[in-house]
């Protein structure tokens, strides 16, 4: 029944067990606050939901005030999609309770909760959800896109893990979505994004991890770059498929186990992380220290939640930033020229190139069993962004990625990379993302549990007519 009075902030008030904030009150600032800095929007009012009600009645208001909708969960996305000017923000932060089924190996955590708190709950039981690699990171965004980070080798997506989830839907209902249950709305969150409705808990499969792992990272200067490339393609050629690896453009950090001449120098890092043991590791220490000599090295065991946490710094809250990514069937001696080449031109210190290894478990999954846009085989997907404080060397450096992404294009198998990586969305990169057919089979589930398209702050598919 459509109401004819004008809604009210204070019907919505009174209409809600959880917070509402305007403009002025305490904490919208922080609300209305995102990980990129860029980012500075003014919504009319967010609401923090006590639960799926409040999500609903939130959403019913929305409609009848005539707002635009945005939802944030660890407010991560580049461009900033969590909140939306003049609109209502649905501020998931509230949503972050977290229970973990020790024997049934499962976890179920608010559609709010970042990767920190999640695994710092599983691993109380040496369990773990492969997730990012960035633990202030939403649970929320980052599964609806896929998510993987270092565990993905060895049990695939975040989103491959994915049992259940508790689904607002844009009309207000609350449904859980399963492979039993709306087999369709599941497998369109597996993937998808943030297009098909509010998800307000997550039930995960866990597994066995740690709490001690194994990592081993390696730096080379920028002059070794071919070769330090060149290095890590033949580390990942006889990597066990299970163990995660990480090679990344960066400056080294000043961190303890940097040599202090080395702090902050421009390079390349190999990383790799292993799960079963010492001797499967050594193994790939052996294979990373056989070509060309590091700057620097550091190999050792480590408890996972340190691993999960160990680049945070590499791209603090409040940063100014922007990125572009592109998916290649590996380093071919083209993409290694192209990065060796770009590399050197950054301008600011922290702007960071990771490349991830699409390997393992990941590879393993029927392309058509999840909507995940990227293909389902050894891949590499190269993301590069711009990180600064200052604008001045933000703009040089977005130009940077702009132009580098583009001479990665000839020689890249998605040039439109992973939803989760866009700090735009230019024309048809959503679409050339997923593939058509995938693309088109979404926006006919979006037509059936969006047809209006309030969830439009994200990789938007647009329902089908
Ligand atoms: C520093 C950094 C490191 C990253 N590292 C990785 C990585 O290692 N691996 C990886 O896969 N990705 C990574 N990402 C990308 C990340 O997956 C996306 O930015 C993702 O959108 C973050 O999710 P969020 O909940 O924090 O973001 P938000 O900005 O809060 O949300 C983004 C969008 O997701 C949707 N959304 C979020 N939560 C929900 C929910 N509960 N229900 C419905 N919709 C929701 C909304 O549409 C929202 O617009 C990284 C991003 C950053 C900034």
């Amino acid at each position: 029944m459509t109401s004819t009075a004008e809604p009210t902030l204070e019907s919505l008030r009174t209409r809600l067990s959880g917070a509402v904030l305007t403009a002025g009150e305490p904490g919208y600032d922080v609300a209305r606050s995102v990980w990129n800095g860029e980012i500075d929007r003014h919504p009319a009012v967010v609401v923090r939901p006590a639960g799926p009600a409040d999500v609903a009645t939130a959403l019913t208001y929305a409609r009848e005030a005539a707002l635009d909708v945005s939802v944030r969960g660890g407010g991560h996305n580049y461009g900033g999609a969590a909140v939306v000017d003049g609109g209502l923000v649905l501020d998931l932060s509230s949503l972050d309770a977290i229970s973990v089924d020790p024997a049934g190996r499962t976890a179920r955590c608010g559609g709010g909760a970042t990767w920190a708190q999640l695994d710092a709950a599983t691993q109380e039981h040496a369990l773990a959800v492969p997730g990012g690699t960035i633990s202030h990171t939403g649970v929320g965004g980052l599964t609806l896109g896929g998510g993987f980070g270092w565990l993905t080798g060895k049990h695939g997506l975040s989103c491959d893990n994915l049992l259940s989830a508790e689904v607002v839907t844009a009309g207000g209902d609350v449904l859980r979505a399963s492979a039993e249950e709306h087999p369709d709305l599941f497998w369109a969150l597996c993937g998808g994004g943030g297009n098909f409705g509010v998800v307000t808990e997550f039930e995960f499969r866990l597994h066995p991890v740690g709490p001690l792992v194994h990592l081993g990272l390696f730096f080379w200067g920028l002059e070794d770059g071919v070769a330090a490339l060149t290095q890590a393609r033949e580390v990942l050629a006889t990597l066990p498929g299970e163990m995660g690896a990480l090679v990344a453009g960066l400056n080294a950090p000043p961190a303890p186990f940097v040599p202090e001449r080395h702090h902050f120098r421009p390079g390349y890092a190999l990383l790799v992380a292993g799960f079963s043991g010492e001797a499967q590791h050594a193994e790939a220490v052996r294979a990373a220290r056989s070509g060309p000599a590091p700057l620097f090295e550091f190999v050792s065991p480590i408890p996972y939640v340190e691993l999960q946490r160990m680049l945070d710094d590499a791209a603090p809250w409040g940063i100014l930033g922007y990125e572009k990514a592109a998916y290649a069937d590996g380093f071919t001696d083209e993409v290694i020229e192209v990065i060796a080449d770009f590399l050197p031109r950054k301008t600011s210190p922290m702007s960071i190139m990771p490349i991830f290894s699409m390997r393992g478990a990941f590879t393993e999954v029927d392309d058509d069993a999840t909507a995940f846009g990227g293909p389902r085989r050894e891949s590499i997907l190269i993301n590069i962004d711009s990180l600064a404080t200052e604008p001045e060397p933000f703009a040089a450096d977005r130009a940077w990625v702009r132009e580098f992404w583009e001479a990665l294009v000839p020689f890249s198998s998605n040039s439109a990379g992973y939803v989760n990586f866009m700090a735009e969305y230019e024309a048809d990169r959503v679409r050339t993302s997923y593939g058509p057919a995938k693309y088109e089979r979404l926006a006919r589930i979006k037509a059936d549990y969006d047809p209006r398209n309030v969830f439009h702050h994200n990789a938007n598919i647009p329902p089908a007519r």
